[in-house]
């Protein structure tokens, strides 16, 4: 088992149930359905695969819905598609007519409005590019700068535009209501521009009592320039590197990439990498030299999840790319056990009980050497801030509560358990006895730190720690 987290986003390569079990047993803690495509029967049909195939194995696998935030794309093209030939002169049009290599429509009724004379207009993902030359109020002219095949509702990104459309569109709000009814464990929402953003989105969340969280996609120039309160108002961040190396100079991606994890450690928040992790498995069984770098280099930078896209859910070769991922973590993450990175004074929440006690968790294991931490809680919040420390221990997490315990599947180095409270304090060292002893976590005679809440009647946070010899109650 990897400390570092795998997400894997599901499709056609992988709707059979045999495949998505041979996932989980491979590794994978958490299935992105992605609402881009698909529909919420096809959604319906996967979700409830997964959960028959983690139920089977009674395996604590999270699923993660990826909202389509305000995606622009491309109306239909007469015949599919149509080639853009360089200089040529393509007008945008309001309505939804289909398209030319002359004229084009888009999803979005106020491109007319946001693109200013001057901007560009990035086709699939950059491959096409047009620049806008004028515009009336009904015609948006644009040369061609970077010639190519265009074809139906291909993305357009506007890197240089105001994009005025509201962080979530009625088709957002149709996808959300669904992943609330069906209990999705995380919500990403794409397109992130403002803490507001997300705001708008957890307001709609606590109307519904819902306890999904909330995913930030980093993949616009406004978002990296508000990473702080972003990351503040999200329970998870996710390194959306796809549109973010169209909507920027993809030359910038590594290094925002590095900030966007190294905050996310400072402010408490699990983030995951994402994108072309491994993308010529896609069309091959062994990735490239670079992309197995580029896993590992995510580790190192303490991404606490890696996702694979394409690779799962339309590549040829799925299971293997859930392999490779999983080697790639578990050679690098010996690095966090040898040489351990001192959070010290980096975190810059708010100091409150759940850190002050995983500070000195931390601390107390390094020096007594302790087999591993238990962290004995109803919520995730103490696991999650122990997990930022990089401990050279595996973190245990008990909780009674089950979609705790699945939300903890985007935690580093945290192995989840459900199990029911113990009204009293005591008697938690015997439980713990009998929980890693069966599960050959620990054997008598290994020291172990544990931090507990010793307010049950008050559940908030972990208050206490105590060290523990493993079969000492027995
Ligand atoms: C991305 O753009 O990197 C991303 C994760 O989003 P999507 O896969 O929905 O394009």
């Amino acid at each position: 088992m990897t400390r570092t987290k795998l997400v894997a986003t599901v499709g056609p390569a992988c709707e059979d149930p045999a495949i998505l079990g041979a996932m989980i047993d491979s590794g994978v803690n958490v299935f992105r359905l992605n609402f881009s495509h698909g529909t919420l029967d096809t959604h319906q049909q996967m979700l409830q695969h997964i959960r028959s195939e983690a139920g089977r194995r009674q395996a604590m696998v999270a699923v993660m819905g990826d909202l389509c935030g305000p995606k622009i794309r491309l109306n239909r093209i007469d015949g599919g598609k149509c080639e853009l030939a360089k200089g040529a002169t393509v007008v945008f049009r309001r309505g939804d007519a289909l398209g030319t290599a002359q004229t084009l429509t888009s999803s979005y009724p106020a491109l007319l409005d946001d693109v200013q004379v001057g901007h560009r207009l990035l086709i699939d993902d950059g491959n096409v590019q047009l620049r806008a030359r004028s515009k009336t109020a009904d015609e948006l002219t644009c040369e061609v700068e970077v010639p190519g095949m265009i074809s139906d509702r291909k993305g357009i990104n506007l890197p240089d535009s105001n994009v005025s459309s509201p962080a979530l569109t009625d088709k957002d709000r149709g996808d959300l209501e669904w992943a609330m009814a069906n209990d999705l464990d995380f919500l990403a929402l794409s397109f992130v521009r403002r803490p507001e953003d997300l705001i708008e989105l957890r307001e709609i969340v606590r109307q519904h009592k819902s306890p999904i969280h909330l995913v930030s996609k980093i993949e616009k120039p406004q978002a990296v320039d508000s990473l702080e309160p972003i990351i503040d108002q999200s329970d998870v961040v996710l390194v959306a590197r796809g549109d973010l190396g169209v909507e920027m100079d993809v030359s910038r991606v590594p290094l925002i990439q590095k900030r966007i994890c190294l905050l996310c450690r400072r402010l408490g928040k699990p983030v995951i990498v994402a994108t072309q992790m491994l993308q010529s498995m896609v069309e091959s069984p062994v990735p490239t030299r670079a992309e197995v770098s580029d896993v590992a280099n995510a580790i190192l930078d303490h991404a606490d999840a890696v996702m694979l896209s394409a690779e799962t859910s339309v590549g040829k070769y799925p299971l293997a790319a859930v392999e490779m991922i999983r080697r790639i973590a578990e050679q690098t993450e010996v690095f966090h056990k040898k040489f351990r990175h001192d959070l010290g004074e980096d975190l810059r929440i708010q100091p409150c009980l759940d850190m002050a006690v995983a500070d000195g968790a931390a601390v107390v294991a390094q020096r007594l050497q302790a087999r591993l931490i238990a962290v004995w809680t109803p919520k995730e919040d103490a696991a999650r801030l122990l997990s930022k420390h990089r401990v050279h221990q595996p973190i245990l997490a008990v909780t009674d509560d089950e979609r705790v315990c699945r939300r903890m599947a985007m935690l580093y180095g945290v192995i989840a358990v459900c199990q029911p409270a113990e009204a009293r304090l005591n008697r938690i060292p015997a439980a713990l006895d009998r929980m890693l002893l069966e599960k050959k976590l620990a054997v008598a005679g290994d020291r172990i730190v544990v931090t507990v809440d010793t307010r049950p009647d008050l559940p908030g946070e972990t208050d206490a720690l105590f060290i523990h010899v493993v079969g000492s109650t027995t």
